[in-house]
């Protein structure tokens, strides 16, 4: 037996106030970083002794802060995507906002486990669920989770409607309860979680109907009610509708009052999937065209595409929330709670979803809305799309420019064209515009193919954007694809 007594171990620092110092220079390197953002390069491609340095084994032993933070800032920070730059425009990928980060830091520091417990983070949770249902006039009896994002949000909206469904019991006996096969109905354009969500909770990929679309790429209603009755003539069941509010295409938007009404009309369950553009509501160039998603079942949106929040955080909201409960609803012997103390207060918000622990995201939400306040946002929002349809417009009177999508919302597509060209050359043109647009580092649109048609395509959800971004984008893309010889 070794009699000397051991020395306690932790992880917090050896010395605080070198900690506390190096914490300093990081939010000033951070800051230093925004501030700088829109001189700097978008992008730029990783070197091979950087991309060697993060393949090594696991660390045995410890190295000092400082040292670990600046092998951070030399082969990390460095090499960032660049949705922080105002001239991102890939994917549908939001900026966030300095307020947004120093929230996320203060709710790690906090680190409320947030699920469960008579604790501040519960009712900001609260608080902030409740503003979601505002923004998206949702009755206040309606309920909402927020979980990790877009495709979290719609499995967890899909599965209280795939429970939900009539007399089955489905959440207790499975899906064979049902007497036949539940059916799905969405368009050709929506988006790839919704496929994967419908095979996740059971009905397999062959259960979803992808309705096509019009020359908007909105879905066609007509063929939606042929398709119901065929499926209900040869016995299958209907059990829902998925409409979007903001295709990831092209920013389209189905006609959410006609699927409304022939959600109704079927008795199926109205889902939106509002993960890019619910928000556009605020806008009020959209919130008529938009009103029906007031009328849905179920909602999911994303806080870190248009509300410009940092990753990660979506948000679920069911119209029905005792519906909502029964889907999830549990009590395990160890999440007992009490009238009183730690164990009381709010109900475990693990009784509205899948996951059981939880961060604080609520706290970045809060913090953002009251520093700006929903004008600001709805302002926010509406110029986004208007530097769309300014770009829209810059390409629709140069010759050389070809606009391949009606504008919606905030996503522009569109090509360069050179006469005589085949459709093969046309893509590989505007391939190379696009790859050395990134490599240059001078902006990040994404591409897509429309209609067989390779496209640029510009989503912009970008709060650092400026309309003189737009001039520089096009200006840049006319000046390379002339210097590109096409063979
Ligand atoms: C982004 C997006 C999703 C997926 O959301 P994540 O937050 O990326 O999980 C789903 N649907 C639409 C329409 C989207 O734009």
């Amino acid at each position: 037996m070794n009699n000397t007594p051991q020395k306690d171990l932790t992880l917090d620092p050896e010395n605080w106030d070198q900690m506390r110092a190096l914490g300093h220079q990081m939010i000033d390197d951070l800051f230093d970083y925004w501030q700088s953002i829109r001189d700097q390069k978008i992008w730029k491609p990783m070197p091979d002794e950087v991309k060697e340095f993060l393949n090594q084994p696991i660390p045995e032993k410890g190295q000092d802060p400082q040292e670990v933070y600046e092998e951070f800032k030399k082969n990390i920070f460095q090499y960032n995507k660049g949705n922080v730059h105002p001239r991102f425009f890939a994917w549908i990928q939001g900026t966030g906002t300095p307020m947004g980060v120093l929230a996320d830091l203060l709710a790690s520091g906090m680190n409320p486990n947030t699920t469960i417990g008579e604790h501040s983070a519960m009712y900001v949770d609260r608080q902030v669920v409740n503003w979601c249902k505002e923004m998206m006039n949702f009755p206040a009896e309606a309920s909402g989770i927020l979980v990790s994002g877009g495709s979290m949000a719609n499995i967890t909206a899909l599965t209280v409607a795939r429970n939900s469904f009539g007399e089955e019991k489905i959440r207790s006996r499975g899906l064979k309860a049902a007497s036949a096969q539940l059916v799905l109905y969405c368009s050709v354009e929506t988006h790839s979680c919704i496929q994967k969500a419908a095979e996740i909770i059971g009905l397999g990929t062959d259960a979803v109907r992808k309705i096509g679309v019009n020359e908007f790429y909105e879905m066609n209603v007509e063929d939606l009610e042929i398709q119901i009755q065929k499926d209900k003539a040869s016995g299958l069941l209907p059990f829902a509708v998925v409409g979007t509010s903001g295709t990831v295409n092209t920013g389209a938007i189905d006609p959410l009052d006609d699927l409304l009404e022939i959600s109704r009309k079927y008795g199926l369950w109205f889902h939106v999937d509002g993960a890019y553009g619910a928000l556009a509501k605020l806008d009020p160039v959209y919130s008529e065209r938009l009103k029906a998603i007031e009328e849905a079942d179920s909602l999911a949106f994303d806080l870190h595409k248009w509300l410009y929040v940092p990753y990660e955080v979506g948000c679920t909201l069911i119209r029905d929330a005792k519906k909502h409960r029964e889907a999830f609803a549990i009590t395990p012997n160890y999440l007992l709670q009490e009238s009183r103390g730690l164990s009381g207060g709010l109900e475990s918000i693990n009784n509205y979803g899948f996951e059981l622990s939880r961060g604080f995201k609520a706290l970045k939400i809060w913090m953002s809305l009251k520093e700006h306040g929903r004008e600001k946002y709805a302002q926010m929002i509406a110029q986004n799309s208007r530097q769309a349809e300014y770009l829209a417009s810059l390409v629709e009177s140069h010759p050389n420019l070809e606009l391949m999508a009606p504008v919606s919302m905030s996503i522009t597509c569109f090509r360069m064209v050179k006469p005589g060209l085949s459709e093969n050359q046309l893509r590989d043109l505007n391939r190379e515009i696009l790859l050395r647009l990134q490599e240059e580092g001078i902006a990040s649109p994404s591409s897509t193919i429309l209609n067989g048609k390779y496209t640029l395509r510009v989503a912009n959800v970008n709060q650092r954007t400026r309309m003189g971004d737009m001039d520089l984008l096009v200006r840049e893309v006319i000046r390379i694809g002339e210097g590109i010889g096409v063979s």
